[in-house]
């Protein structure tokens, strides 16, 4: 295991002795999104129990780490980070040009996802999958446009 010493600061900005910081594990850059090398800076302690990390990334962006304390080895996990930007997926041109409503929905229920809104990102993915097929089917099926305008999705494609 990896540890590394960080000064830091009270609540009312004295400063406040070092602390150990436990820097292994897989944290993720809220920002960028890749694997980071732990680099904590400073600390504030708020109380006995809450303690935060000033942390910052190759990619120039900084955020606070939420830690525990281990009782056996007196060392801080990071236990959390703050957020940083959603993850997006990049579509291609090519299905973007198919349906950018399929693109906007799938980026939503992303968003959704990230926030942990668990059933709202199932149904969101959900409809964005519909709206893919049938402007897939739109674009390509002249036919089956005529289709559309009448019946649900299922049913169109029972009778493909
Ligand atoms: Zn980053």
């Amino acid at each position: 295991m990896d540890t590394k010493n960080i000064g830091g600061f009270n609540m009312n900005g004295s400063p406040s002795s070092e602390i150990v910081i436990a820097t292994d594990g897989d944290l993720e850059c809220p920002f960028c999104h890749r694997g980071i090398e732990t680099q904590p800076l400073s600390y504030v302690r708020f109380t006995v129990d809450n303690v935060q990390l000033f942390l910052k990334c190759k990619c120039g962006q900084s955020f606070v780490g939420y830690t525990n304390q281990d009782n056996n080895t007196n060392r801080y996990n990071i236990t959390g980070l703050s957020k940083g930007k959603h993850k997006t997926k990049f579509f291609e041109k090519e299905i973007q040009e198919v349906s950018s409503t399929f693109v906007l929905t799938y980026g939503e229920s992303e968003f959704a996802e990230q926030e942990n809104l668990k059933q709202i990102c199932g149904a969101g993915y959900r409809r964005a999958f519909e709206f893919l097929i049938k402007d897939y089917l739109i674009k390509f099926k002249k036919k089956i446009k005529i289709l559309l305008k009448k019946n649900f999705l299922v049913i169109v494609l029972k009778k493909i």
